[in-house]
């Protein structure tokens, strides 16, 4: 026989309880709602004081406008706000509470008791709560704003009570919950008291809120890489994107450093972040993250703000349109930060001549050869003086004492000074890798990373002005093809061109007459078949990413390889032509190229001090 069940009206206590763990996960969930509270309320200072990883007592108090004596005890009544009167305004909404629950679901599991003096009135007053007593409002003397003080949390609920982690871990989730706002608002001057000693003590600087200021954000985060940030921007389509971003170099493996901000609020978006990181793939390790900070206004009508109880997620009525507007405000920053070199510098020409050397040895001992022509822009000779030219500037200047320690090539500055730092000499290891050896370091090269770094630059430049020298073919290479990759070829047929392939669909069949010289020893069929392989589908959103693929996969197939033995001269071009590269960090797949390794750090391996 079947069990009777019994069906319960839960209490509204009860209910208040279970509510209350949606938006009240742990102590800095309260942190925030105060802090949010304290915002909307206008104030320009907020300190914060926490005891005991927030489970004792969480105190925020602020300056801003108060809470009118008759409004004291009501704030505390499950959805009640002074932001909202209707669906309508739900639309239009730019403060950071709105659903008149925070306080209402805090004193369902702690102790409360607020004291405010509103702005229109001339004395402070006070109240306090428990989950099922409240006490009488009476004045109290306070200046101006809001302190409302929270203790023992989670008392009343043994059961959320023993999932508390420790305090030091508390204490560490509400600075993490505390960071944004110290990041976003850095017109608001906030402290934060730890067990009664100050611990943090921002100064308000004089910019509007939701603008970044750098000097704050390396007062909050602390870190090298902020200084080295680049700006991000872009403004369209009533979406306004700002920012800023860190440099390629400065990947993590993981990394906190990463924040969002949609109208000031900040939420964790997916959809956002990889937009962000589309902008790096070509520069850092795969699967690396990059510090970033991304603030996004956009009109309140197009974006849903309450999907989600802590309101930590938004969602956008268009997201793809957003996606696309940090995309290209973080391209934009990029291109920036990666084209830093002085190109006008003495003897280098123009930006694009530099890509040529790496391959006029080779142009050389073609022009040579009886059966192949050069169709070109800039002579062969040309490019010759420019190689010698470049490795004589390279060598005569002797060691720079630049501080050096085991590392993969890191920022910017330290490329341009490896330029006249003299190279004592070149090896090569196990077929695939060249050692640079310098004065007091070695550099450890992966060749074939290096000559795909340099391949791809040198190729992505051609994409839009063909500049790369050609080798027209005796016999044209030709190979089977199926129609979709057809298709694909008539329609990006300039692009193949401009980089220096020469190609026809004759029957069913490509037929290919000439290639980029850098591909001579290359296997054209399985090139192609690379590119036949690419996700076409994927890429064709953006045309510019299909063209970045694409080139990817072909300097893929340049012609030094691994497994390849170099001799000087090609080490040399290894050498000289990964210095002229925007990137010398990273290949084109996002692997690193450069190991650095000091004689200290070698000669510590021996235990040696001189
Ligand atoms: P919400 O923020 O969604 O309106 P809350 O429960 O957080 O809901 O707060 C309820 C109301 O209490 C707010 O609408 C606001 O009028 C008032 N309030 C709370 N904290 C403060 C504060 N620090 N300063 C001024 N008013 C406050
Ligand atoms: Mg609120």
């Amino acid at each position: 026989m079947k069990k009777k069940l019994q069906l319960n009206k839960l209490s509204s206590e009860v209910i208040n309880q279970i509510a209350a763990g949606e938006v009240i996960e742990r102590p800095s969930s309260i942190v925030k709602e105060l802090v949010d509270n304290s915002i909307d309320a206008g104030a320009s200072k907020i300190v914060i004081r926490i005891r005991d990883g927030g489970m004792s007592l969480i105190e925020v108090s602020d300056n801003g406008g108060g809470i009118p004596k008759e409004n004291l005890s009501d704030i505390f009544l499950a959805h009640t706000t002074t932001k909202l009167a209707n669906m309508d305004d739900l639309n239009t909404l730019l403060s950071m509470g709105f659903r008149g629950e925070a306080l209402s679901t805090i004193v369902a599991v702690s102790k409360v008791s607020v004291t405010s003096k509103y702005d229109g009135e001339k004395v402070g007053n006070k109240i306090s709560f428990t989950s099922d007593s409240e006490s009488k409002v009476s004045s109290t003397p306070r200046e101006s704003g809001t302190v409302v003080k929270v203790e023992d949390i989670f008392e009343n609920i043994p059961v959320r009570k023993k999932y508390l982690k420790t305090v030091q871990t508390e204490y560490r989730h509400i600075v993490d919950i505390l960071t944004p706002y110290f990041l976003i608002y850095p017109n608001i001057h906030f402290e934060l008291f730890k067990n009664d000693k100050q611990v943090i003590n921002l100064l308000s600087k004089e910019v509007n809120s939701g603008i970044l200021d750098k000097d704050r954000v390396k007062e909050v985060l602390k870190q090298d890489f902020v200084d080295r940030m680049e700006k991000v921007f872009f403004e369209g389509n009533g979406i306004k994107v700002s920012g800023l971003t860190a440099h390629p170099s400065d990947h993590k493996k993981r990394t906190k450093f990463q924040h969002i901000f949609v109208n000031g609020r900040s939420v964790w978006d997916n959809g956002i972040a990889r937009a962000v990181i589309q902008g790096y793939e070509r520069y850092i390790p795969h699967g690396e993250k990059i510090p970033f900070i991304i603030t996004i206004n956009i009109n309140p009508e197009l974006v849903d703000v309450n999907i989600h109880p802590r309101k930590e997620e938004v969602k956008f009525l268009n997201p793809y349109r957003v996606f696309s507007a940090v995309e290209q405000a973080v391209s934009k920053a990029l291109e920036k930060l990666v084209s830093y070199k002085d190109v006008g510098k003495k003897n280098v020409g123009d930006s694009k001549a530099q890509y040529i050397p790496d391959f006029t040895r080779k142009s050389k001992d073609y022009a040579s050869s009886k059966n192949i022509t050069f169709s070109k822009r800039g002579s062969v000779s040309d490019s010759l003086k420019f190689s010698e030219a470049i490795l004589k500037e390279s060598k005569p200047l002797g060691a720079s004492d630049i501080g050096i320690q085991t590392s993969f090539l890191k920022p910017e500055k330290e490329v341009g000074e490896y330029k006249a730092k003299e190279v004592v000499s070149f090896y090569q290891i196990f077929k695939k890798y060249v050692i640079v050896e310098f004065e007091n370091e070695i550099w450890i090269v992966d060749q074939h990373a290096a000559a795909e770094r340099v391949t791809f630059e040198k190729l992505s430049k051609s994409v839009e002005i063909k500049n790369t020298d050609i080798q027209n073919l005796l016999v044209p290479t030709e190979m089977g093809i199926t129609h979709s990759d057809i298709e694909f070829l008539k329609e990006y047929k300039k692009m193949v061109n401009n980089l220096g392939f020469d190609i026809e669909i004759k029957k069913g069949r490509l037929s290919i007459k000439s290639i980029p010289v850098e591909f001579v020893h290359a296997d054209i069929e399985k090139l192609f078949n690379d590119i036949f392989d690419m996700d076409i589908e994927d890429s064709k959103k953006n045309l510019d990413r299909l063209k970045m693929d694409m080139v990817a996969t072909m300097a893929c197939h340049t012609s030094i390889r691994a497994g390849q033995r170099l001799d000087i001269p090609l080490m040399k071009d290894v050498y000289y032509n990964l210095l002229d590269c925007d990137n010398p960090y990273s290949c084109p797949h996002g692997r690193p190229i450069v190991w650095r390794m000091s004689i200290e750090e070698i000669d510590s391996k021996f235990d040696r001090t001189y």
